[in-house]
């Protein structure tokens, strides 16, 4: 097994860097990704025995808004479809249980006991570490520049050198329009920053939140507890975001984007936005449903791709790849991914 990354381990100039990543099963987004997610928790817990490591801290997770919103309805919709351990608390049950939060009375939350967070450098880093144990060869600072398929075989000529091999599993994020450039996939790639403020007051209130998606009014934001040497990371979901370019990226954050965050912040937590401590940009590759592209090449069978994560895929890595390499060697895989497949955009069917 061949791997090839044009930058370096766990670098930040694409989609999985930022310190932290959400997880949770309650799943506003479907309850047909909750099969995978139970799939994922397994490996993530699996991976961190093996590399004797911890990756995914517990934390529960509120899905706060309107009772009718996307974010609560569809939570609770997955928690009823798949019997998942939840509480759903009324405005004043959120502010009793978490005092620093002050959601308008007519706000409700979903709490599942699972949510948690995920160290997304680590975890790269971790499966990368498995994969070299494992026998794989594994190299950095080589970037695709083009790749052949025929019912024989693929050829990939990288920066430095041209390999064959049987088969190819492109998984390019941001960069997917351009090695995938001959299905002409819609992908729109997406600027999203995150933000890190130190609280005002009340830091070991702050410390003890779970993870939290919050829509309000159709804006939807997220956020994690307060972390020592970091501070409480938030950020906007699908929203105020800017179309880019990998190589057009604009990773300065303006003073206005910045005290839009904190406005935003402070109407659910009036002490969270003091200083901006730091910031972040990543991309966000959406496609036209926010739902995944996970599926073999309309063309070639040994060509398997998966992209579109459309900013919630990092949660999904371990089953991913389980279901790429099911894909790449046998051509189909037990794992319900029929959301995801291509022909949902009209590209030539299977
Ligand atoms: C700010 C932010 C917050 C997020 N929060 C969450 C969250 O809380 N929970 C969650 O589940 N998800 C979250 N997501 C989404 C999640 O992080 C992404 O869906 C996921 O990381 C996408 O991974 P990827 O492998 O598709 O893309 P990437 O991580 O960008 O990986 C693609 C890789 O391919 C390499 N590559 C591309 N082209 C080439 C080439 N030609 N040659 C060689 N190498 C190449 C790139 O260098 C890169 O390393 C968030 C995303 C962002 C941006």
């Amino acid at each position: 097994m061949l791997g090839l990354e044009q930058f370096g381990v766990a670098h930040d100039q694409g989609s999985s860097h930022g310190r932290t990543r959400v997880i949770r099963q309650a799943y506003y987004e479907g309850p047909d990704y909750v099969p995978l997610l139970f799939r994922a928790y397994d490996l993530w817990h699996a991976l961190e025995q093996e590399a004797g490591t911890t990756l995914l801290t517990k934390t529960g997770a509120l899905h706060m808004g309107a009772a009718d919103s996307a974010a609560v309805a569809g939570a609770a919709l997955s928690a009823r479809t798949h019997r998942l351990p939840h509480e759903m608390l009324t405005a004043d049950e959120i502010r009793k249980r978490y005092p620093v939060l002050r959601p308008r009375p007519d706000q409700v939350a979903l709490f599942e006991y699972e949510g948690g967070i995920l160290v997304p450098e680590r975890c790269t880093a971790t499966h990368i570490e498995l994969a070299r144990r494992g026998g794989a060869d594994l190299h950095f600072q080589e970037r695709v520049d083009s790749w052949t398929a025929t019912p024989h075989g693929v050829s990939v000529r990288t920066s430095r050198d041209t390999y064959e091999a049987d088969r190819l599993v492109m998984t390019a994020g941001p960069w997917t329009g351009q090695i995938l450039r001959d299905l002409g996939l819609p992908l729109e790639v997406t600027r999203a920053v995150v933000y890190w403020f130190e609280p005002r007051a009340h830091v070991e209130e702050f410390r003890r939140l779970p993870v939290y998606v919050w829509e309000d009014h159709g804006t939807n934001a997220y956020g994690f507890p307060y972390v020592d040497g970091q501070g409480l990371k938030c950020g906007f979901h699908q929203a105020y975001y800017e179309v880019t370019t990998p190589q057009t990226i604009r990773r300065q954050v303006g003073e206005d984007e910045k005290a839009r965050m904190g406005a935003h912040l402070a109407k659910l937590m009036p002490d969270a936005a003091g200083e901006v401590l730091s910031f972040s940009t990543c991309m966000y590759t959406n496609t036209p449903d926010y739902h995944f592209i996970i599926d073999r090449h309309p063309a070639h069978d040994n060509v398997v791709l998966a992209c579109g994560f459309s900013g919630h895929g990092f949660k999904f890595a371990t089953v991913i790849g389980e279901v790429l390499a099911d894909l790449a060697l046998q051509g189909r895989t037990v794992q319900p991914i029929g959301l995801f497949a291509l022909r949902r955009f009209g590209s030539p069917v299977r």
